[in-house]
């Protein structure tokens, strides 16, 4: 497909959408009308068809849409649009191994700004990824509308960087600290704590063996 520039607005209804369509589909549901379509996501008719009409699907008068044609679109669409950019905090040893590893290969996933305290560090490129001082952090997560952001600094440190990133309107983090940094209810945190994992591991095996050996 060319490059379809699509609103943000509308870009933002396609995962609604989409989510119902695939919905009709596993029911067998071969057909929609936009008027059906409107009542169960509660988005306007004339929205719909105006939404629709930007990736060429409009549908028949009559008939309505075909819900397997329209969800082929869809998945075309979302993936070339699920380009998820992140943000990494701390450029450290692990920042710095994380910035190196391929997100994009398996999923549609990039660092895309690099963020740390060290003057050494900020203003550089590392990786292919632009690295920015501490002071900037803010203005850039907003001005890129970055929502997630991998957090690889000290611990001391975790706590008032995760007060500045809510701040910035970030909706998740991946905590590679190994503290539980307190956030309001609307930001999600993943916990990676790689030590703890490994020690839990090498626990198991002291302990319990290869799983191999559990009865
Ligand atoms: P890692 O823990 O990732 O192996 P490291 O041992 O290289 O890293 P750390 O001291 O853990 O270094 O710091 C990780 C990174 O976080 C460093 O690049 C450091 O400059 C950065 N850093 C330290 N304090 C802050 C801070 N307050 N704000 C932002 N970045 C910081």
């Amino acid at each position: 497909m060319a490059e379809t520039i699509i609103p943000k607005a509308t870009a933002k209804r396609l995962p609604v959408y989409y989510r119902y369509l695939n919905f009709l589909a596993n029911s067998g549901t071969t057909k929609i009308s936009s008027t059906e379509l409107s009542d169960a996501v509660k988005v306007d008719s004339a929205t719909i068809r105006r939404d629709f009409s930007y990736f060429g699907a409009l549908g028949k008068r009559g008939y309505g849409y075909d819900v397997n044609d329209l969800l082929k679109f869809f998945k075309k669409i979302l993936n070339q649009d699920r380009l998820t950019s992140v943000g990494l905090v701390g450029v450290g040893n692990l920042g710095h191994a994380l910035l190196n590893y391929n997100f994009r290969q398996a999923n549609n996933i990039r660092i895309s700004a690099g963020f740390d305290i060290n003057p050494d560090l900020a203003g550089t490129i590392q990786s292919g990824v632009p690295i920015y001082p501490m002071d900037e952090m803010i203005k850039q997560i907003k001005d890129q509308q970055i929502e997630i952001v991998i957090l690889t600094v000290p611990i001391d440190a975790a706590q008032h960087i995760t007060d500045d990133l809510v701040k910035a309107g970030i909706k998740g983090i991946m905590n590679f600290t190994p503290i539980r940094i307190s956030v309001p209810s609307y930001v999600r945190v993943q916990n990676v704590d790689l030590a703890t994992e490994l020690q839990t591991l090498i626990y198991f095996l002291e302990h319990y063996g290869p799983t191999l050996n559990e009865p």
